[in-house]
Parts: structure tokens; C-alpha cells; sequence
């Protein structure tokens, strides 16, 4: 099989031939049809994750089918349309586990494409606890790209204080963005994106949002609190300044939920204090958020916008990513 490997940090991917690997017990061997390429990749890319073992296959928005399955498997058969995300499993009974809060695992805590191999290949290993299912009406190159940006904006969204009807503000149109526009549109929340330039105005509508914001032009605070302030604001791009420049349109309890990972912020403690607001950060989620990101997906018609290249063009396809032009996610295809 082919995987497409960085075999030191700052090194180039390099196409390589491997043997298919074997699942061992509590794994699942999946043929690979589709793998995004998140930012997050450079991790292993350029080495900014401590410990990291290489060579390494990056690749956390994994989609395609069961191929085989190790000992004590029970909940996977070959011939199922599976996803894989950045989740890539848990011990179960650390105290963070028991609390249900996996993401935390102490003891065994496994990242897919850090820990283990990733989705940039022909087939990939995983462990059955970091496994969903795909619904059969999301082709693979679709699925993929939900199974991270997707995951975080849904996720981040339907466990935030906002219910139907409350105005809620998407901080940016990229590749988080362009799907948390439609993901809180769909959860029937007032829907306000905001953005550089008058040009993203008809994307964002496009997308669904009930107002458009161009923060170069208008004060972005100001406005949200014309329409009567924001119940929560989705921060998704990796600009501070930009973070900071919204807070101050939240409404009275009003949370900013970050997960775009700016290096730094500045909060005013007084538009805290004054209207008893608050600041979150969100984390993607497990298998289970990624199944129900899934099915929503499906349900309401969320799409990605993707640009998609064969797995042999990786190089061109992740530099494609890091240009921040691409409109909006880059998916690799096996062609499986
Ligand atoms: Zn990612
Ligand atoms: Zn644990």
C-alpha cells in the first residue's frame, strides 16, 4: 500500500510503499477512500508536538470502509462506510474517563495521525473506540473534512448556552467557518457572520447566515449589540486582535467559544464583570460527536466546500492548505 509519511520534523512527505498493516485486538483496519488535511497536520509536519515518533502518516479526517478486524471486536464489520477523527482513543478508567471526559484521559490518550498513523495512506489502523459510522447518503470526500472542522464547529455549537432563536455570531468564513455558518443556521439559531471585506457577504449568505458583518468596515461589537448582543460568539479564526475586537458584542451571559488557536488574546475583564460573560475554549469531541456530526450533516444538508487531490499529490495538496486559499478544505482521495 502507499502512505505518504514525514519521516523527520520539517522533512517532506514522502510517498512510500508499506505492507498493509494488521489490526491487532480492539482494532479496526480501514481501507481508506478520503482524508482531509487539517492545519493541526503540521504538528507532525514541523514537529510542534512533543515526543512525537517518526516516520509518521498524518491525517485525522479519515473516511472509508472496514476492511478487517482484530480480536474482540464486536461492534465493527468488514463492509461498513467509517470515520476516524482526531480522537484516536482512551484508557476508560482514568478519573478524567470516569468523569466522561475522554478528551482528558490521563493514561492512555491517543491522538490519530500523533500517536498512531493517520489517514494519508491506503489503509490506516485505529482502535475501535475512536471509530463511527458514516451515513450511507455522505460521499467520502463529503464526510471527511466533517470529521474535524466539522466535528469542532458542531460540537462546539450544540453544547454551547445557545438555543433555537438566539443570536449566535460566527467569527470568520474559512474552513471552521463556512461550516459554522451553517451548522447554527440549521440548529435554528439567528445567524450572524462576521468577517474581513464586503467580498465574503454573498458567501455568507450563501451559507445561510441571517446578517453579515465586514469587520473592516463596521465595528463588529457595536453592531452585534444593535441586533441585541450575542448569546454566543463562535471564534474560529487564528487572528487575537480579531477575538478581541468581538467580545464586546455579547449580550448579557453571553459566552465566546474559541476554538480557532490564535497564540493570544486580550480579554476586558470589565465586559466580563459588567454583563457576566464569559470565555470558553472547545475541543473537537469523541467517536460518538463525530457519528452525530454525521447525521446532522446529513439530516440538514451541511456541507463542506472541498478541493480535492489524489493521495500522490500530498505535497501539493497540504501546501494548498498552509496558502489559506483553499476554498475551503483540501481532501485527499486513494481513489479506493
Ligand atoms: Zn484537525
Ligand atoms: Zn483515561
Amino acid at each position: 500500500m502507499r502512505a505518504a509519511q514525514i519521516s523527520r520534523p520539517g522533512g517532506p512527505f514522502e510517498l512510500v510503499e508499506r505492507d498493509i498493516p494488521q489490526p491487532a485486538a480492539g482494532q479496526v483496519r480501514i481501507k481508506v477512500q478520503a482524508c482531509g488535511i487539517c492545519h493541526s497536520d503540521l504538528l507532525v509536519k514541523e514537529g510542534h508536538w512533543p515526543g512525537l515518533q517518526y516516520p509518521r502518516v498524518p491525517g485525522h479526517e479519515i473516511v472509508g470502509v472496514v476492511d478487517a478486524v482484530g480480536a474482540g471486536v464486536t461492534q465493527w464489520t468488514p463492509g461498513q462506510r467509517v470515520g476516524v477523527g482526531w480522537h484516536g482513543g482512551h484508557c476508560g478508567y482514568c478519573d478524567a474517563c470516569r468523569s466522561g471526559d475522554f478528551f482528558g484521559c490521563t493514561v492512555a490518550l491517543q491522538i490519530t495521525g500523533i500517536s498512531f498513523d493517520g489517514g494519508y495512506a491506503d489503509y490506516m489502523v485505529a482502535p475501535a473506540i475512536a471509530v463511527a459510522l458514516v451515513p450511507e447518503d455522505l460521499s467520502a470526500v463529503e464526510a471527511a473534512p466533517l470529521m474535524c472542522a466539522g466535528i469542532t464547529t458542531y460540537n462546539a455549537l450544540r453544547n454551547s448556552a445557545a438555543r433555537p432563536g438566539d443570536l449566535v455570531a460566527v467569527l470568520g468564513l474559512g474552513g471552521l467557518g463556512h461550516l459554522g455558518v451553517q451548522y447554527a443556521m440549521k440548529m435554528g439559531f439567528k445567524t450572524v457572520a462576521v468577517a474581513r471585506g464586503t467580498d465574503k457577504e454573498p458567501l455568507a449568505k450563501q451559507l445561510g447566515a441571517w446578517r453579515y458583518i465586514d469587520s473592516q468596515k463596521q465595528d463588529p461589537a457595536a453592531e452585534l449589540q444593535k441586533l441585541g448582543g450575542a448569546k454566543v460568539i463562535l471564534a474560529t479564526v487564528t487572528a487575537g486582535d480579531a477575538m478581541s475586537a468581538v467580545q464586546g458584542g455579547l449580550g448579557l451571559n453571553g459566552t465566546l467559544v474559541v476554538i480557532g488557536a490564535a497564540q493570544s488574546m486580550q480579554i476586558s475583564p470589565l465586559v466580563l464583570i459588567t454583563g457576566r460573560r464569559s470565555v470558553k475554549g472547545w475541543y473537537s469531541g469523541t467517536a460518538i460527536d463525530s457519528q452525530d456530526t454525521l447525521a446532522f450533516s446529513a439530516l440538514s444538508g451541511v456541507r463542506s466546500m472541498n478541493e480535492v487531490f489524489p493521495l500522490e499529490k500530498v505535497a501539493e495538496a497540504y501546501e494548498r492548505m498552509e496558502s489559506g486559499k483553499a476554498r475551503f478544505r483540501v481532501v485527499l482521495t486513494t481513489g479506493q
